[in-house]
């Protein structure tokens, strides 16, 4: 097979999870652009808006189903942004530069995910070392979550049980679980996982016999660490096990904690009995840090890697990058590495200049009722003039239904506004169709993941 029919196969396995808007907005013009004999694949995407994306979403699926086509084991996945194949640019020294960090980084991303196998084969506990209390910083945004965590730990199973930690992408969740798990190590039997793995484990004891050894290696620990519990929603089998788990481990006193994106009862398809207990110990929000925190953050981070920035560029990065933590040390990384490539000390110049690419990713632009049907529009590739026509044919109600729902949703617009928005509808069309959308949502996979590719469009 040539790197073009592989990836035709890798997409025919995304294609059947996705619809067919979502898939062509991330998949559209991608390609692989080589693909070493050692398992290496450098994957090119037209926009960094899709790579971006599918780098988080999709980088698992691809992996898998590289595997799958090639039968071969992929050691590790990069993504580039390209627009057309063997496109010979230029590169400016400070883009190849970046480009051997990022590769350098993925690798360590990608070995991680190797190290991902059955239950039995997963590394003993799943704690990873580095993320402990004493580097985890506590400040505005973290406080309580911060404080239950330590809590937990003082008193096993006694405190609160479950703790559930819910927030945003990148602002500590797992840390702070990990840190909860290196703290009681020593004198308890820990087992830290992700949900998807706890899936992933539960359908390989099915499939293979082995539901009482699968029982036995999460009913027989003390501390339970469950991350992204979020992804367990929809998957019925699973949450059927993890119910039995979970009231198995409480009863007997064991201490549960799991972290989410979102609090218990908002993740879609969980099922009532599991989100009632998951609120019945103790609930903790993590939200933004600000600025002060932020530096705090870096300070340490600097200090774990023996580095240092003056006060002007920790403030200039605190202040403009405001998405999440994750972000914040990435931009750090990609300073420091630039800087002792270069042999060279930063200067507010050179980390504009390193940063050009990340802030204007970053500059959050205000999003209008009209930003929105004219991304609703493209997003469906339906035209504005059809959303708004009195058209009833199913390929024009639904956009107009999820255009009316992030109206809602988004930006707060009354239901009489909304109809005129869409073509002098009556408010209670717009109230109907917020319900139905709202609806989806509880039932089906496919209607977040388009409401969440949409609301990416609009934030990038
Ligand atoms: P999440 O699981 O919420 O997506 P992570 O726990 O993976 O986020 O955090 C992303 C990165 O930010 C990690 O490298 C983590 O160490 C760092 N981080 C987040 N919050 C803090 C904090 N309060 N103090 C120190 N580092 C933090
Ligand atoms: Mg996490």
């Amino acid at each position: 097979m040539d790197n073009t029919q592989i990836w035709q196969a890798v997409l025919g396995e995304i294609e059947l999870n996705l619809s067919k808007a979502s898939f062509t907005t991330w998949f559209k013009n991608t390609f692989i652009s080589s693909f070493n004999d050692d398992g290496t694949v450098i994957i090119c995407t037209p926009t960094n808006f899709a790579k971006s994306w599918i780098e988080k979403k999709f980088n698992k699926n691809i992996y898998t189903a590289l595997q799958n086509t090639t039968n071969q084991k992929i050691k590790a996945i990069f993504y580039e942004v390209q627009k057309q194949p063997k496109n010979e640019k230029k590169e400016s020294s400070v883009s190849s530069i970046l480009k051997t960090i990022k590769r350098k980084r993925n690798n360590i991303a990608n070995t991680e995910i190797n190290s991902q196998g059955n239950f039995g084969t997963n590394n003993k506990y799943g704690l990873n070392k580095k993320y402990t209390f004493s580097n985890f910083i506590a400040g505005k945004g973290n406080e309580l979550a911060h404080a239950a965590a330590q809590a937990v730990t003082r008193n096993i199973g006694k405190a609160y049980n479950p703790l559930f930690i819910y927030g945003g992408v990148g602002l500590g969740k797992t840390h702070l679980l990990q840190a909860i798990g290196n703290e009681v190590i020593r004198d308890h039997k820990v087992l830290y996982t992700t949900s998807e793995n706890f899936t992933n484990n539960y359908i390989y004891s099915v499939q293979n016999g082995k539901g009482k050894d699968f029982k036995n290696f999460y009913r027989n620990v003390d501390v339970l660490l469950i991350d992204d519990i979020q992804f367990m929603g929809g998957k019925d089998g699973t949450q059927e096990e993890f119910f039995h788990t979970f009231n198995e481990l409480k009863q007997a006193n064991k201490q549960i904690i799991l972290t989410s994106d979102k609090p218990p009862k908002s993740i879609p398809a969980m099922e009532k009995r599991l989100t009632s207990r998951f609120e019945c110990g103790m609930v903790a929000n993590i939200t933004q840090p600000d600025d002060e925190t932020k530096i705090a953050i870096l300070e340490e981070k600097l200090r774990e890697k023996n580095y240092s920035l003056n006060k002007e560029i920790l403030q200039f990065l605190s202040h403009n990058i405001n998405n999440n933590i994750r972000e914040l040390e990435g931009a750090l990384n990609r300073i420091i590495a630039f800087h002792e490539l270069n042999n060279s000390t930063p200067s507010m110049r050179s980390v504009k200049n390193i940063l050009n690419d990340i802030l204007t990713d970053l500059q959050t632009k205000t999003v209008t009722n009209t930003d929105i049907i004219n991304t609703v529009s493209k997003f469906f590739d339906v035209s504005v003039k059809d959303i708004k026509s009195k058209g009833r044919q199913k390929e024009l109600v639904w956009p107009r239904q999820i255009a009316i729902y992030l109206m809602k949703k988004e930006l707060g617009t009354s239901y009489p506004t909304i109809g005129k928005e869409l073509g002098g509808r009556d408010h209670t069309t717009a109230m109907h169709g917020y319900s139905k959308i709202e609806k989806s949502l509880a039932e089906n996979q496919q209607t977040n993941n388009e409401i969440e590719s949409i609301k990416q469009m609009l934030i990038l």
